[in-house]
């Protein structure tokens, strides 16, 4: 039966569109953060530093060069000076300037000094600042000279320059080439800079379109990849492939989707998974109580009004389950399990829920229809199916009885949660009437659940209001006739309208609902202090009789057992061999391990212990041995019948020598006649109790009675 998914399935559709529909940011707000970006300013200024840097290295090249320029420019001005100055004059070694001229030209030209050579570099004089540079040979005509301030510059003008047959050595002022070239270095740095502006600014364009603007995109990307790596609502990328950018894009692209498909089929096979688990059993594959009653809550929502058909509810528990699990082993038990639900589910409609809701019980809802026209017929049916034929489970035959409640929706409640309650209530209903049968529910099993909780109410109220004691019956030993022990049980004095004022409730009637409750435990607590608190007072007076208390299963794993029963020997000062602790067989059963411990411990605080109504438990003979124990009690029942069942007897028989070959005493309980005493004396049973010799009595009564029996059996006559 396929079981919609449907919160899952509907999760995983909405996932896969949001991350396929493309959520388009502003390229703009990308473009603004490029320049807010580190890596920009770091290459900007990489890029700015190198051009700076290699415009500095050729500045400083050509600055040389520069001031040669200028340099030459000087020359040049000071060669036309003095060549427009020249005067005519064929005279050989006679100076082409007069003084009135070299004066003129000293004043207005940039020429503070100068001396004149013939072409074979004879003096012909010299005018002005006196000049540095004194022309000796050839070689000297091709030098220069600056004085150190660079305010002069002196040079040698050859005939070539001058187209006269003179060499004039000429000192220049060259204060102005300083500032010039001065001026060339500050152009050339502010050129220079601009020049890097404008180189970085169109560097950055580009690298902040192709590259930068494009990572911030793939960043921004993964940046939301990252937080939400199931469903990433990333960018679809505006880039193409064609470059290794817009490839690397794409790549991550791919790869964000590509997580995000694995993290949702990881995630809805877990969440498959959790649904099976949280919603199936695994043992049989059925559905859970968690999902039947959502199925039954559904169907049960769409049954509207008197034209829809009714739905059957039926809780099932197999008879007995327990004992072949722990007899025959869990595979054993879980084959019978899981072979009960391939039946149930293969017999049924499809339409019907078959679950699993509990160890070994199923529970069913259908709508009736015409075939199966009541809750009933299901149940009927539904119990023809287990018992059509047995179980096979490693070639042995099982065959599987089963306990029904059965409930109809909306005839046995106003909601589905009520109606479910009451199917369970009739299912307890046919345990309680002896399993193996079919029980409907109405409306008095209700008042029966009612009566109940009002009488767990007053019992502990009883409790509290000091409404219980406890009675006591005597035990005797068969051989010599003594009262050796006393059994502590337990009446609830419960005060009514009558004329006595009120009436005895017996333990039969409240201790199963106490023991359900677990009021059982504090009730069993005052039980065992006040019967070691009356052996002590018997023991005071002069008569060691041991007291027998009985103890549920609840106080045997539910509570400090062994505990509490040495607070009470220390608080009550009863001597732990005056009593003894009487647990029925079938409580063992239930955790052997702790039974084992438990009893283990008790005996070592010095207490006697017994097993009440041996015989009729599924205990395994096997255990038996390692228990602590002192003593066996023969289930009354096997008295009772003893003479007139062979069976009974028989086994009451083995009984006593079982215990007695494992050297335990044997006491038989619900000795009423002579005879069921002479039967005892025959099988050789040690010890007795009944209403031949006492009905459980009150304290003072008992005591009486024990004062004033002579310590012979044959005193309660034939
Ligand atoms: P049990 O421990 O097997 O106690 C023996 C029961 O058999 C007692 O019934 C007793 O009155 C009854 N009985 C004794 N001799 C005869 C006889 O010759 N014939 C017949 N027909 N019955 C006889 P009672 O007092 O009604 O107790 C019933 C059960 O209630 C006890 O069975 C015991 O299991 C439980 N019970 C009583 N007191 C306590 C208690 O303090 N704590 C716990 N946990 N259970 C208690
Ligand atoms: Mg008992
Ligand atoms: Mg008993």
């Amino acid at each position: 039966m396929a079981f919609s998914t449907g919160i899952f399935a509907k999760n995983k559709k909405a996932t896969v569109e949001s991350a396929s529909k493309a959520n388009y940011k502003p390229l703009s707000k990308t473009s603004a953060k490029i320049w807010r970006s580190r890596i920009s300013w770091r290459i900007t200024s990489a890029v700015f530093l190198t051009i700076m840097a290699i415009q500095a290295v050729v500045l400083s090249l050509t600055l040389d060069q520069k001031e040669q320029q200028i340099l030459n420019v000087v020359r040049e001005v000071g060669r036309s000076s003095i060549a427009s100055t020249l005067t005519e004059t064929m005279k050989f070694l006679e100076t082409p300037f007069t003084q009135e001229k070299a004066d003129r030209l000293i004043s207005s030209t940039i020429v503070n000094g100068f001396t004149v050579y013939t072409t074979d570099l004879l003096l012909l004089g010299s005018y002005g600042e006196p000049v540095s540079m004194v022309m000796l040979d050839q070689e000297s005509l091709s030098k220069t000279y600056r004085t150190n301030d660079g305010g002069s510059y002196e040079v040698v003008y050859r005939p070539n320059d001058l187209s006269r047959p003179y060499i004039i050595v000429a000192r220049l002022n060259s204060d102005k080439v300083a500032p010039q070239l001065f001026n060339f270095v500050e152009q050339t740095i502010i050129i220079m800079l601009l020049m890097s502006l404008l180189v970085t600014t169109v560097l950055m364009i580009a690298l902040g379109h192709w590259l930068l603007e494009p990572i911030l995109f793939m960043r921004n990307n993964l940046i939301t990849a990252a937080k939400n790596p199931e469903n990433p609502k990333i960018s679809e990328s505006p880039y193409g492939t064609a470059d290794e950018i817009g490839d690397t894009i794409a790549l991550a692209q791919k790869l964000i989707h590509q997580n995000s498909d694995n993290m949702m089929q990881v995630r809805s096979a877990a969440e498959d998974k959790i649904h099976k688990l949280a919603y199936f059993d695994t043992l049989t594959g059925l559905p859970n109580r968690t999902l039947f009653i959502q199925k039954f809550t559904e169907m049960a929502f769409n049954v509207t009004d008197d034209k829809s058909p009714r739905l059957a509810v039926i809780t099932m528990d197999l008879d007995h389950f327990k004992d072949i699990n722990d007899s025959m082993g869990h595979n054993v038990g879980d084959a019978i399990l899981r072979g009960v639900g391939k039946r149930l589910r293969n017999s049924l409609p499809d339409h019907a829920i078959v679950a699993r809701s509990g160890e070994d019980e199923f529970s069913i809802t259908m709508p009736l229809s015409t075939d199966l026209n009541t809750g009933r017929d299901v149940a009927e049916k539904v119990s023809a199916i287990i018992r059509e034929e047995p179980f096979k489970v490693y070639n042995e035959n099982f065959q599987v009885r089963t306990s029904i409640g059965v409930s109809t929706f909306p005839d046995d409640g106003k909601d589905p949660s009520e109606v479910l309650k009451h199917a369970d209530i009739a299912l307890n209903r046919a345990k309680e009437e002896g399993r193996d049968r079919v029980k409907e529910y109405t409306e008095d099993f209700d008042k029966a659940v009612q009566a109940r909780f009002q009488l767990l109410r007053d019992l502990r109220d009883a409790l509290e209001n000091k409404e219980l004691t406890i009675f006591y019956q005597p035990q005797f030993d068969l051989n010599t006739g003594a009262i050796i022990g006393a059994e502590a049980l337990l009446r609830w004095w419960k005060k009514d309208d009558s004329k006595e004022g009120g009436h005895y409730i017996s333990p039969v009637e409240f201790i199963p609902i106490a023991e359900q409750s677990g009021l059982i435990v504090p009730i069993g607590e005052w039980v065992l202090e006040e019967a070691c608190r009356t052996a002590k007072t018997w023991e005071d007076a002069g008569k060691e009789i041991r007291i027998a208390v009985n103890v549920s299963g609840a106080q045997f794993f539910q509570s400090d057992l062994v505990g509490h029963t040495k607070n009470v020997l220390k608080r009550t000062g009863v001597k732990p061999q005056m009593v003894e602790l009487e647990v029925t067989e079938s409580v063992f059963m239930d955790d052997i391990n702790i039974a084992i411990n438990t009893l283990k411990e008790l005996h070592e605080l010095g207490v006697e212990l017994a097993i009440d109504d041996f015989g009729t438990g599924y205990s395994s003979l096997s255990y038996l041995r390692q228990f602590n124990i002192d003593r066996l009690k023969i289930d009354q029942s096997f008295i009772r019948n003893a003479l007139t069942n062979d069976d009974d007897a028989a086994i009451a028989r083995t009984i006593v020598r079982l215990g007695h070959s494992l050297n335990l005493k044997v006491i038989a309980e619900g000795v009423e006649t002579k005879e069921h005493e002479q039967f005892l004396v025959d099988e050789g049973c040690d010890e007795v109790q009944g209403f031949r010799y006492s009905k459980p009595v009150p304290k003072d009564e008992f005591w009486e009675f024990a004062t004033s029996y002579d310590g012979k059996l044959s005193s309660f006559g034939a």
